[in-house]
């Protein structure tokens, strides 16, 4: 029987911590004809065609001995890139342009709490004290944005009607209208240098792996305001916090972090100067998801490379 033409050939959900079940259902309902277990289903191993996955622990892609595809149920492939996942096989991502207007909506948000100075009039009103204070000029709202892929570039389309200039960094060079863009390391030396709002949205690689350290975080400009929807091990978050606390940052919004959720007593938990989100700038629709794990299923089946299959050397 020829590979994955068995009609008994199908998708196992390992989307914890997230359950699994709305997962499941929506790839059912995206394809009726195969077959989708979860975990607690204790699935027929020689019958795992490809896995719908948050992350996976070493060992598990061994246990699959027909695995063909793994795709992630996120944007960010992370925490599925084990040492002993197979060279050739196929890793995807999810690319939701909705997702990517939810993270853009959320650090707009975060920008103009700070840049408008929201959180200082909340705190007027609550001493019923009617104080009002110069409207920051948009040229001193510079936006520099980490990673200028399908989510930075929301970013910046979000910035547009507001008026805020921004300059995007990536790792290859490229032009998109209406930001400044830079790339490697003289790139980011300049980004960090203009920004007064810092957005990292960064794949997590070996390379961006706390690259937001104390020396990178002193080369914003006095005030610089720090955003983070990329992955929580970019940013030293010691490092932010020595950096806000002397005066230099004036604050930070920060949707991920070095440990998920931040153990109790963490000092993100109640810094004056932090706001802290539980991973919720973007969540991709289930139905997302499960569609575009068919298709990339249904791709390898034709011999096909997938859509939104990363490129395993770059790690993203
Ligand atoms: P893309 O692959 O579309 O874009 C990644 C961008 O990062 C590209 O511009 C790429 O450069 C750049 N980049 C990667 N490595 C480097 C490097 N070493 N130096 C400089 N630039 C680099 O990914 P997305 O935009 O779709 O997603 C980005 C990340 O956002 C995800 O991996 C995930 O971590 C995070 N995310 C967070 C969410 C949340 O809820 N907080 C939700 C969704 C995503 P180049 O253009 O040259 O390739």
């Amino acid at each position: 029987m020829a590979l994955g033409k068995d009609m008994s050939m199908g998708i196992v959900v390992l989307s914890s911590p997230l359950p699994s079940a709305p997962f499941a259902e929506a790839l059912r309902a995206a394809a009726p004809d195969i077959p989708v277990w979860t975990e607690q289903d204790d699935p027929p191993a020689d019958e795992v065609e490809a896995l719908l996955a948050w992350r996976l622990k070493p060992g598990i892609v061994g246990r699959y001995p027909r695995l063909r595809l793994v795709c992630s149920t996120g944007a960010g492939v992370d925490k599925l890139l084990v040492p002993d996942l197979p060279a050739g096989l196929p890793l995807t991502r999810v690319v939701d342009p909705d997702q990517a207007v939810q993270i853009a909506q959320y650090v707009l948000g975060c920008t103009l709490r700070h840049t408008r100075d929201l959180t200082l009039y909340a705190a007027q009103q609550s001493q019923r004290l009617w104080r009002r204070h110069p409207v920051r000029p948009s040229a001193r709202c510079r936006i520099g944005i980490l990673g200028f892929g399908a989510v930075g570039q929301a970013i910046a389309r979000a910035f547009g009607p507001v008026g805020y200039p921004v300059t995007g960094w990536s790792r290859r060079p490229k032009a998109v209208a209406g930001c400044v863009c830079v790339h490697g390391a003289s790139g980011l030396a300049q980004v960090l240098a203009t920004s007064d709002v810092l957005v990292c949205a960064l794949p997590l690689t070996a390379e961006t792996r706390g690259l937001l350290d104390h020396r990178r975080l002193s080369a914003l400009p006095a005030g610089a305001y720090v955003i983070n929807v990329g992955r929580g091990e970019q940013l030293v978050e010691d490092d932010l916090r020595r950096l806000l606390d002397d005066g230099h940052l004036a604050g930070a919004a920060l949707d991920v972090f070095e440990r998920e959720p931040p153990p109790a007593d963490h000092w993100v938990w109640s810094h004056p100067r932090v706001l802290a989100t539980p991973h919720i700038a973007a969540q991709a629709a289930d139905s997302v998801v499960a569609a575009q794990c068919v298709a990339a299923l249904r791709a390898v089946r034709e011999g096909r490379l997938p859509d939104h299959a990363i490129d395993r050397h770059a790690g993203y």
